[in-house]
C-alpha cells in the first residue's frame, strides 16, 4: 500500500499534550487516525477521556470530516512482562537514584512507536504524531528528540517505509502548548483541553483547578499548573498582537 503524504496517525492518550497534537494534526492533514495504548496503567482515567475528546474535536472546524478511526492496542502483557513501575503499580511516586521518576516505564515510547508504525503501515499512513517533549520533560530518555529521530530511522529501515515521526511539542514549554491550542482552536479548544484532558499521575478528577482537574501535587499537575499560569500571564500580550 502507498503511504499518503497527508494522512496521519496520532498517538492519543487523552492527556493534554496528545490532545493538542491531535488538534494540530487535524488542522494540517486531510485524514487523521488515532491510536491509544493500555499497558496496565494504575489509572484508566486518562484513557476514559479519549472518546469524549474525539467527539468534541470532531465538532470543531471541519475536523469531523478528517477524523478517522481510533485504534486501541493492549500492551499490558508485554510491559508487565518486562518490568513494572509506579505508573503500573501501587507504589509512591518519587525520584530514583538515576534522577528519573519511578513512573518511568523503560522504553515505553519505543513500544508505542513500533506498534503505531505497524498500524500506519497497514493503513497507508505516512505521518506518526506524538506529544513527546524535551523542554519540560521529567527526564524520560524515550521523550528525547534524538530518540525519536533514531526511532524514525529504525522503523523506516525495519519496515521499508518512509514514515515521518512528528513531535510538534518537542521544544515547547507547557505555556507554549496552551498558546498552540489557542492558536489552533481558540478559546474553545483551550476550554476542551482544560475540562476534558487528564494529566494527573494519581488519577484525581475531583478537584477543578483553573488549569483543569488533578491532585495539584504530583509532577504532572505541578507542570500543568505552572504552564497554565505562565500562559495566562502572557495572554494579554499575545491577544494584543493579533
Ligand atoms: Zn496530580
Amino acid at each position: 500500500m502507498t503511504q499518503a503524504e497527508d494522512k496521519a496517525l496520532v498517538l492519543f492518550s487523552g492527556g493534554q499534550d496528545s490532545t493538542i497534537c491531535l488538534a494540530w494534526a487535524l488542522a494540517r492533514y486531510a485524514w487523521v487516525e488515532t491510536v491509544g495504548f493500555t499497558y496496565g496503567q494504575r489509572h484508566m482515567v486518562e484513557l476514559a477521556c479519549r472518546s469524549p475528546i474525539r467527539a468534541q474535536l470532531s465538532k470543531m472546524k471541519d475536523w469531523g470530516a478528517r477524523l478517522g478511526p481510533d485504534h486501541m492496542v493492549d500492551l499490558t502483557g508485554a510491559i508487565k512482562a518486562v518490568g513494572s513501575t509506579a505508573l503500573t503499580e501501587e507504589a509512591e511516586i518519587c525520584l530514583t537514584e538515576e534522577g528519573l521518576p519511578n513512573t518511568f516505564v523503560p522504553g515505553r515510547n519505543l513500544f508505542f512507536f513500533t506498534a503505531a508504525a505497524a498500524i500506519a503501515y497497514r493503513r497507508g499512513l505516512r505521518r506518526i504524531v506524538g506529544g513527546m517533549c524535551e523542554t519540560d520533560f521529567s527526564g524520560y530518555p524515550d521523550c528525547r528528540d534524538d530518540t525519536i529521530k533514531a526511532m524514525q530511522l529504525a522503523l523506516n529501515l525495519g519496515m521499508q517505509r518512509r514514515f515521518i515521526l512528528e513531535t510538534p511539542l518537542m521544544w515547547k514549554s507547557k505555556a507554549e502548548s496552551f498558546a498552540l491550542a489557542h492558536a489552533l482552536g481558540g478559546p474553545e479548544l483551550v476550554a476542551l483541553v482544560v475540562e476534558s484532558t487528564h494529566s494527573c499521575y494519581l488519577g484525581e478528577r475531583g478537584i477543578r483547578h483553573p488549569w483543569g482537574y488533578g491532585c495539584g501535587q504530583c509532577p504532572a499537575c505541578v507542570l500543568r499548573a505552572k504552564g497554565w499560569e505562565e500562559w495566562q500571564a502572557r495572554l494579554p500580550t499575545e491577544l494584543g498582537k493579533r
